[in-house]
């Protein structure tokens, strides 16, 4: 006050004094007041009175803890006020005042004591800050902070803060889990400590990167628990800034991915070890998706298919396979995909590249993922058997070969003795259980002895044959068999035809012979002829033993020869002793 005007008296100076503090109070923003002794008010700012709310005619005068909340007057009058006039100053004293219509101001209230001569006439002069908004922004803040943590804390991700040096500020309780360490032990600790030496640099290298322009860096990478041993975490940090842009945080997110990295490492492992075996395989190994697209397919296919490893990644097998065998090998594939089959074999032809056939055999699997079960393909591996293959139908042919040797009359091309024994058998019983009737009929050349010594043995086998033929051409039906019984000797089975019907054959047969007109000058006919016995069982009465039914047509046969040859005889006639020279019907 040392620059106001200078006043003729006293008197002038007070009220001089008066006036421009008056003026003062008008004009200042700030709230002021000031009190007497007894603690009233003597003078309030413009300001005070409008963030009150009040006129000042309703406020001079009384007591200025009279617009204190009560907890504030509390604390007024038991702590500030002793403590106020003993010092005779205070400073940001925090009281809550309470507005005409009822609102609470916030403020922070610094005054001082005016040192005059009679206590009673000591005044007091404060200066009071409105503190409201700061006060509700503080509250938000700590609200929206600990909002922050209820959020943080529970979640399964790791979540860190720290200062832009690395000191950790906060850890939630999925990071300290992880490190095996009590939540409170990490403050004032460094980040470092959890990450592993050989990556310090790297770890620099990143936090660096945040003072340039990246304000997120993310990244892969183990993290050092407190036992020393290590976690792979997917990591987010992200700057936490201030409203100058500095950088004043880092806030860290991180995602547990040991196991994921482990079973990766896995993969990679079974798979390196896959590909050295199936590219020193000399199969086609092979992988199919879902979709039967190849995959991948090994060296070997080079040197089995023709084609190039690349050039069968992206088709499929259909375009290896015969048309014929599409639908059988789709069957297969499904089966192996629908999870119906676990294993699965095929043999069966594919086109090379140079477009010829080869036999294939292969063996396929469907592709799981060891945890899910879930099927995502199918390998397999392919041989080339086109040897083998081959060899075999070699071996079949000859086995065909070997058979017909075995069931075959050389000369004469019909059955032999052996096969004719096993169809009698089988037909005879067949013929039991069907209630159906069988036929024999036992075929003698007649007189070949002398035919052989007049024309020669050659001459004789080509007899042989001829009626053989002429057998042949006479039993059509299926299961009827000729065969070759003895040296000039044979038999003619036929299923389901009674004496009757196997007379007439007999006849035929005889007939045709003569009608052959081979020449034979021994013979009363001058050409060869035949004798036949003809014999049958069933449909109701069967011997025990097929023997019976031979031992009945051989008779009938001896008979015929009896009866001076060229002749058939059947066994039944065999009965009546004079009707015994009957023949079959022509
Ligand atoms: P019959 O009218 O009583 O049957 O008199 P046969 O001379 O035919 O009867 P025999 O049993 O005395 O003679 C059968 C002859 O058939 C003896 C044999 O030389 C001849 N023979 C047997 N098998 C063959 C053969 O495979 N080839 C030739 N050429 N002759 C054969
Ligand atoms: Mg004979
Ligand atoms: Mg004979």
């Amino acid at each position: 006050m040392t620059h106001w005007p200078p006043g003729s008296g006293e008197d002038i100076r007070s009220e001089l004094q008066q006036l421009t503090l008056d003026s003062w109070l008008k004009v200042t923003p700030a709230m002021f007041h000031s009190i007497d002794a007894r603690g009233r008010l003597i003078s309030v700012s413009d300001a005070w009175l409008a963030k009150l709310g009040y006129r000042r005619e309703e406020v001079l005068g009384r007591l200025s803890s009279d617009f204190l909340t009560p907890e504030s007057r509390k604390h007024a009058i038991e702590n500030i006020l002793p403590e106020f006039f003993l010092r005779g100053s205070c400073e940001n004293v925090e009281y809550d005042m309470v507005c005409k219509d009822g609102r609470i101001l916030s403020v922070l209230l610094s005054a001082i004591l005016q040192n005059e001569p009679l206590p009673d006439d000591r005044r007091s002069i404060a200066i009071i800050t409105d503190v409201t908004e700061l006060r509700a922004a503080q509250r938000r803040l700590s609200e929206s902070e600990a909002l922050y943590r209820c959020l943080v804390e529970d979640q399964s991700e790791l979540v860190a803060l720290t200062n832009p040096e690395g000191e950790i500020l906060f850890v939630n309780n999925a990071f300290a889990r992880t490190c095996g360490l009590p939540s409170q032990e990490f403050l004032g600790k460094s980040i470092f400590e959890f990450v592993r030496r050989e990556d310090h640099a790297a770890s620099l290298d990143r936090m660096r990167r945040f003072e340039t322009a990246d304000r997120t860096v993310t990244g892969e990478y183990p993290f050092r628990l407190w036992d020393g041993k290590t976690r792979w975490i997917s990591w987010t940090h992200r700057a936490v800034l201030d409203a100058h842009g500095k950088m004043t945080a880092i806030h860290s997110v991180g995602r547990d991915i040991e196991e994921r990295i482990v079973a990766d490492r896995r993969l990679k492992d079974s798979e390196s070890r896959f590909r050295l075996l199936a590219e020193n395989s000399t199969d086609v190994v092979f992988q199919l998706d879902t979709a039967l697209t190849h995959e991948y397919a090994s060296l070997a296919c080079k040197e089995i298919l023709g084609y190039e490893p690349e050039e069968l990644v992206g088709t499929t097998p259909f375009i290896l396979l015969h048309p014929s065998e599409a639908q059988r090998a789709a069957q297969i594939f499904q089966s192996l995909l629908d999870g119906s089959a676990d294993r699965q074999s095929i043999v069966t032809h594919v086109r090379h590249r140079k477009g010829h056939w080869i036999w294939i055999e292969g063996s396929l699997r469907p592709i799981k993922d060891p945890t899910t079960g879930a099927i995502s393909g199918i390998t397999g591996a392919l041989r080339d058997i086109s040897v083998r293959k081959f060899v075999e139908q070699q071996l079949a042919e000859a086995n065909r070969r070997l058979e017909t040797l075995v069931r075959e009359d050389s000369l004469t091309r019909l059955s032999n003795r052996r096969a004719f024994d096993l169809a009698l058998t089988k037909e005879y019983r067949r013929a039991q259980r069907d209630k159906a009737p069988l036929a024999l009929i036992m075929i003698d050349v007649d007189r070949f002895k002398p035919f052989n010594d007049r024309y020669g043995h050659p001459a004789g086998d080509d007899c042989l044959r001829r009626i053989s033929e002429t057998i042949k051409t006479l039993i059509r039906r299926p299961g009827d068999m000729a065969a070759r019984y003895g040296g000039e000797e044979f038999a003619v089975l036929l299923p389901g035809t009674n004496e009757l019907g196997a007379a007439i054959i007999a006849e035929k047969i005889r007939e045709a012979v003569l009608r052959l007109a081979i020449e034979h000058e021994a013979s009363p006919q001058r050409v060869v002829t035949i004798s036949a016995g003809v014999a049958s069982s069933g449909p109701k009465n069967f011997e025990r033993r097929p023997a019976a039914l031979l031992d009945r047509a051989d008779k009938a046969l001896y008979r015929a020869k009896d009866s001076n040859r060229n002749i058939s005889i059947v066994a039944s006639s065999l009965k009546t002793k004079k009707s015994a020279k009957s023949t079959a019907a022509a």
